[in-house]
Formats: C-alpha cells, structure tokens, sequence
C-alpha cells in the first residue's frame, strides 16, 4: 500500500503531500466530501506518512511502507466498520453502571485514536473528547506525532466547545483530522482554525475502472450499476451489496408491475408476505423501500427525457415499458404512498400489511 492506491482526488492528495514535504501540514484539517469517497482512507495514510519509521518517496513526495511497526498497527484499523462493531460489543459486554460510562474509541495504535460517533445517538460526545485532551498535550510514545481522527462532524454541542479549546492551542506535535460530510455541521469557530479539503465524488465511468480491478467478479453491466448507486464513491462501490440489492429490486419491480397491471395480487401477497416483524425484517424493509424510490426517481429520469441519469441501467428495457404506462402524477403518489409506508413502519404496523395497501392504492382505475 501506497499513496498510489488513493483513488481519484489526485491533485488534492498531491497537494497534501507536498505540505508533509515541508513539514507544512496544519495541526487540524477537516476532509470534507461525501460519504465513500476516500476520508477515512486518506487520513489513515496520512497518519502512516506521517509516523513512518523507514518512510519513502515516490513522485519525490513522501510516502509510507506500509510494513513498519507504525504502519501496520495504524493499517489494523482500516476496516472501521469492523473494529466499531468491535467497541460497541466490549460495551454491551460491560456491567450497566459501566457501560453508560464508557465511550468508544478506535485504537489499534498507542498514539492514534479514531473518535467513530457514539451509539444510540451517533454523536461525538464531550467524554470523547476529554479523551483526547487527556492524551494530546504528552509527547507520543511511538509514533513521532499523535493523532487523532474523527470520523463524523455530528458532536454534541458540550463536545464542539471543548474541541474547539484544543483547536485554540494545539501542540506541536499532534494533528487532528476531522471526518465530515457537511463540513457545514461544524461550529464556525472550529472550521476557521482548520485547514479544510475537499474531496470530490468520481465520474461514474472512473468508479467503473476502479471496480474492473477490485470487482473482477463483477461483469461490466454490474460495474456500470454499481458506479451508479454508489455516486462517485469509491468505498462505497467496493463493497456494494449487489446480491441484496438486485434481490430487493426484484421485488420492488413485482410490486410496481403488480399495481400497474392490477390484474392478479398473488404474485403480491407472495412478495409482501416475507416482510414480517423484527430486526431483520426492518432491515430488509428498508432496503425494499430505498429501492423503489430509486426505481422511481429512475421513471421520473426517463419520462423528462433524461435517459442519462438513471441508475438502474441494466435493466433500461424494462424500465421503459414501465416509464410507458405512468405519468408524473402516478410516480408523484406513488412516491407519496411510499413515505406513508415509512411512516407506518415507524409506528410498527405489520410491514407486510403497509405494503399490500401501497400496492393496491397505486392500481389504475
Ligand atoms: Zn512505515
């Protein structure tokens, strides 16, 4: 692993890397950009330049080995989603008393901690932060500057003003990424003693390419889709869901089919039936829900004459048989009853019932 294999984003990368060269990097820099598009990954690699022990150019800019003590244990805590799942377990394990106490960090580095959002309000809390005051004015240990990565801009207002009184005077010796999707979440005060990059979403025939390398198990029908759901953003497109996503879709298009052509439910009542209560079923009714509206903002593209933006290109065909039979008023309230469905989720009626009447409001006269 190297800078060489960040996706996209070149020039913004090249210019970070040029202020390492000259020691130049700002003690606090917010990477903004949307969700999969490489934050995480770049502030990662930062940190490994950073605290290489046997650091290498390429390009004549500083790079990482990726081999060294640093740069392994730093490389641990890659798969976030994984090591987060980790904290939140050792938390439930916990006495209750305890557990309300403890607040969950990422660290597979003595000298790097990644701040993830706190459960159940997916906050950055002021505990957290404390955390960070406690460690961020003693010299690092290992590593030749601490660091510190939080990868949300949701903080509890508590929170924001003690970051903010580390921003003010941060030493020397540490940085401090701050992960944000809407850089526009953070205090003011905060974003103007940073330094703020941004990271752009890539074209959907760059995610392609990408994927033809990392997905080869994908054909280039599924690539061109999966460019397309993930919006430009790399992460995102790697570990697409395909198999759950196309799964939902089929659903989703029996029901469309079912309230346009009226004419038998059975096919219906078969698909809703497997909707049920419970955790999984949430999931799997979320997942349902999402998909229909990108089958119909898919119609809405190809009804205004706008082939180019619909997502679900591999089955353009049977997309416009379908765009064929609806107007804008019909996809209008489909989408309408759509929201009433979520809305009922969130009053738990049975899933199954809420989606047998979406179906059935939709039919044509
Ligand atoms: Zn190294």
């Amino acid at each position: 692993m190297s800078f060489a294999d960040f996706h996209g984003n070149s020039g913004v990368v090249h210019r970070l890397r040029e202020m390492l060269a000259r020691h130049h990097l700002p003690q606090a820099v917010i990477l903004a950009g949307p969700s999969g598009s490489g934050k995480y990954t770049l502030a990662l690699m930062l940190s490994k330049a950073i605290n290489c022990l046997s650091p290498s150019t390429t390009d004549g800019l500083p790079d990482f080995c990726g081999k060294c003590s640093n740069c392994l244990r730093i490389t641990q805590s890659e798969d976030l989603e994984a090591r987060f799942a980790e904290a939140v377990e050792a938390r439930e394990a916990l006495r209750e008393a305890d557990r309300k106490e403890t607040r969950l960090f990422v660290q597979t580095h003595p000298d790097v901690l990644i701040i993830p959002p706190d459960p159940p309000q997916m906050m950055i809390k002021v505990d957290q932060v404390r955390r960070v005051i406690e460690s961020i004015y003693f010299r690092p240990g290992e590593a030749k500057e601490r660091v510190y990565i939080f990868t949300d801009s949701a903080f509890m207002k508590e929170a924001a003003n003690s970051l903010l009184k580390v921003l003010e005077e941060p030493p020397e010796f540490a940085t401090i990424f701050l992960l944000a999707e809407n850089p526009g979440e953070l205090l003011p005060t905060i974003r103007s003693r940073s330094m703020i990059v941004s990271l752009a979403a890539l074209p959907a025939e760059q995610v392609e390419k990408y994927l033809a390398k990392h997905r080869p198990d994908w054909n280039a029908k599924q690539r061109a889709l999966v460019a397309r759901l993930s919006e430009g953003a790399v992460g995102r497109a790697r570990s697409f869901d395909l198999a759950s996503y196309t799964a939902a879709r089929t659903q989703a298009l029996t029901i469309l089919n079912s309230a346009l052509r009226a004419a038998d439910h059975s096919e219906l009542f078969k698909v809703t039936e497997t909707y049920r209560a419970g955790a999984e079923g949430r999931d799997k009714t979320e997942n349902l829900l999402r998909t229909l509206y990108s089958l119909l903002q898919d119609l809405a593209f190809l009804n205004s004459g706008t082939p180019e933006l619909v997502r679900n290109t591999d089955i353009q065909a049977e997309l416009k048989r379908l765009a064929e039979s609806v107007d804008f008023a019909w996809i209008a309230l489909a989408a309408d009853r759509l929201a009433e469905v979520e809305r009922g989720m969130r009053r738990n009626l049975l899933r199954s019932l809420s989606l047998d009447a979406f179906a059935t409001a939709l039919e044509r006269g």
